[in-house]
């Protein structure tokens, strides 16, 4: 089952915001871009992106800000990657443990993560 999202565009970068509304989590932004300056101004960000890294995520308590920065030389191999680190992120600030008897949330998460976010290639 996938969760239907509309892809804003906007000047520098494409994104869509996802109401996840788990643990502390409200909304986890999903954003395509080469140019990580405006992303940067219209979510109020203080975090530097290292410019030669295909993708990233970002786990912002003290902005509130939720979200995987994706290139467009990503694919999904990068959004994967990025989804494990979101759902470990979320998990950490849940204080829930990662291990072998407990690994079905995060599973589950990046399930939820990676099917979200495959709707920006579609
Ligand atoms: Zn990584």
């Amino acid at each position: 089952m996938m969760d239907k999202i509309k892809i804003q565009k906007r000047k520098g970068f494409r994104y869509f915001s996802y109401k996840l509304d788990l643990f502390s989590v409200n909304y986890v932004n999903f954003i395509i871009t080469d140019n990580y300056e405006p992303v940067k101004k219209r979510f109020d960000l203080e975090f530097e992106v290292d410019s030669t890294s295909v993708a990233c995520s970002i786990y912002d308590t003290e902005q509130n800000f939720v979200g995987i920065i994706l290139t467009e030389k990503a694919n999904l191999d990068s959004l994967v990657h990025e989804c494990v680190h979101i759902a470990v992120g979320i998990m950490d600030h849940a204080n829930i443990p990662i291990t072998e008897e407990n690994d079905e949330v995060l599973a589950y998460l990046v399930e939820k993560l990676f099917n979200i976010g495959k709707q920006l290639f579609a």
